[in-house]
C-alpha cells in the first residue's frame, strides 16, 4: 500500500471500509495519523522516549533542538538527520490559506491540508482553538454550511495535531475544542488519538479538551476508556425527538431524555459538566415548550447549557432572535435553575456560520450545485417558522 506520507493522487483506494462506505469524494486519501510519524520515527532506531519528544516539540511548536536535552545528547543519530525532512513533512499537513480576525478577539483560519482540502480553524478569544475533524460532514445538520457539502474526508490524527500546532505558531493555546468542521464521532479513532497526544505531549489539560458531538452510542463506550478523558459538549438543540430529527437528519437516533442520562453519567465519572449546545433559530426552538423541555431535561444535572444565538448565512433561509430575546431565554432558564449561559458563535463578523469560509472558497458554482442539492426540509422548517410568524404578527 501507498504510504501516507506520498501525495494521495485521485483513484487511490482507502484502507478502511467504513471509511470508503461514508465518504462522498471520488477521490479518497488516507489521511494522516500519529502513528505513521511513529512509525516512521522507529524505522529510523527511535525508542518510545524520542517518538514523545519529537511529538512533543512539534505540538507544542516549539523547535526541535530546544528543550532541556539537546538532540545531540538524546536523540539517535539517524533520527537527528532525518528531522528537517520530518518537520518539513508535518508543516505541510496544515498551511495556512487565509487568516480571518473577527472584533471579538478570535480569527478564522482557513487551512489547506497536503492534499490541497481547506478546513477551518478558530483562534478563541483567551488561548482557545476550534479544530475541524472532517472535511465536510455528514450529519446535515440544516442550519449548518459544513453540513450541505456531505462528507469529503476524514482529517487524519496527525493533521487535527498539526492544527494545533499551527495555531500555536500564532498564539498561545492551552485549550481545544472539536467544535469546528465535521462529527467527531465519525471520526472517533483519530479524533481520540489526537485528544490522547494533545493531553499528554500537547500538554494540554485534560478538562480544556472538548470532544464535541451530536451524540453516538459509541462516543459513550470510547470515552471512559481512554488515558486522557475530555469534557463533552452535546448538541441538542431540541428536546422533542421529532424536531430534533428535522433539524440533524442524519444524527444517531436517541431520545434527547436518553441522551442527557448518557451525558450526566460521563460528567459524574469524569468531574467535568456536561455543555449542552444549542443553537437558536427564531421561530424554531426557542418556543416556551422547548424551556419546558429544557428545565424537564437539565434540571438537577451536572450540566451547562450554552445558548448561541444563529448565525445568520445569506445561503441559507434561517433567522437569529435578538440578542435580548435570546438574553430573556437565557434569563428565564437561569431562573428556573438550569445554568446558562448566552454566547456569541466566534468570530460571527467574519464569515461567521461554521463551514463558510470554506463554502466561499470552493467557488460560486459549487455552491450553487450544493445549495440545489440539499435536503428540503431546512427550507420547510424555515418556512413554516416564517409563516407561522406571519400568522402571529396579523394577530391582534
Ligand atoms: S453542525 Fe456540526 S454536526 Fe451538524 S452538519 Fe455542521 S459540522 Fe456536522
Amino acid at each position: 500500500m501507498e504510504s501516507p506520507w506520498q501525495k494521495n493522487t485521485p483513484g487511490m483506494t482507502v484502507d478502511s471500509g467504513a471509511y470508503t462506505a461514508i465518504c462522498r469524494t471520488a477521490t479518497p486519501v488516507t489521511p494522516m495519523r500519529i502513528e505513521d510519524i511513529r512509525q516512521r520515527l522507529r524505522a529510523q532506531g527511535a525508542k518510545p522516549c524520542h517518538e514523545q519528544r519529537v511529538l512533543r516539540q512539534w505540538s507544542q511548536a516549539l523547535p526541535q533542538d530546544g528543550g532541556k536535552r539537546r538532540p545531540e545528547d538524546f536523540l539517535p543519530l539517524e533520527v537527528r538527520r532525518g528531522l528537517p525532512d520530518l518537520m518539513r513533512d508535518l508543516s505541510a499537513l496544515a498551511r495556512l490559506r487565509s487568516e480571518h480576525p473577527g472584533d471579538d478577539g478570535s480569527a478564522r483560519l482557513l487551512v489547506e491540508l497536503n492534499d490541497g482540502q481547506t478546513i477551518e480553524s478558530v483562534l478563541l478569544p483567551r488561548d482557545g482553538l476550534c479544530v475541524s475533524s472532517q472535511v465536510g460532514c455528514a450529519v446535515g445538520c440544516v442550519f449548518c454550511m459544513t453540513g450541505r457539502d456531505g462528507l469529503l474526508r476524514q482529517v487524519g490524527s496527525a493533521e487535527i495535531v498539526a492544527q494545533v500546532a499551527l495555531a500555536r505558531t500564532r498564539r498561545r493555546v492551552s485549550k481545544v475544542v472539536f467544535m469546528g468542521m465535521g462529527e467527531p464521532s465519525h471520526n472517533l479513532d483519530n479524533v481520540l488519538e489526537a485528544i490522547d497526544l494533545l493531553g499528554t505531549a500537547g500538554g494540554i489539560g485534560h478538562k480544556n479538551l472538548v470532544f464535541s458531538t451530536v451524540g453516538d452510542p459509541r462516543v459513550f463506550e470510547r470515552l471512559p476508556q481512554g488515558t486522557v478523558k475530555p469534557a463533552l459538549a452535546l448538541s441538542l438543540h431540541s428536546t422533542r425527538p421529532e424536531l430534533r430529527a428535522q433539524l440533524l437528519p442524519k444524527a444517531p437516533r436517541i431520545d434527547p431524555a436518553e441522551l442527557v442520562e448518557l451525558g450526566e453519567r460521563y460528567a459524574r465519572a469524569t468531574g467535568y459538566p456536561i455543555q449542552y449546545q444549542w443553537t437558536l433559530l427564531e421561530g424554531i426552538n426557542d418556543s416556551a415548550d422547548e424551556l419546558d423541555g429544557i428545565v424537564r431535561l437539565l434540571q438537577g444535572k451536572y450540566a451547562l447549557m450554552n445558548m448561541i444565538p444563529y448565525n445568520s448565512v445569506p445561503e441559507l433561509d434561517f433567522q437569529r432572535p435578538s440578542w435580548e430575546r435570546a438574553a430573556e431565554i437565557a434569563r428565564s432558564l437561569h431562573r428556573r435553575g438550569i445554568l446558562t449561559k448566552l454566547r456569541h458563535s466566534a468570530g460571527q463578523d467574519v464569515e461567521g456560520g461554521c463551514g463558510q469560509l470554506r463554502a466561499r472558497e470552493v467557488g460560486a458554482a459549487q455552491r450553487v450545485h450544493v445549495v440545489r442539492a440539499a435536503s428540503s426540509s431546512g427550507r420547510t422548517l424555515a418556512a413554516n417558522s416564517r409563516e407561522r410568524q406571519a400568522g402571529d404578527s396579523s394577530t391582534p
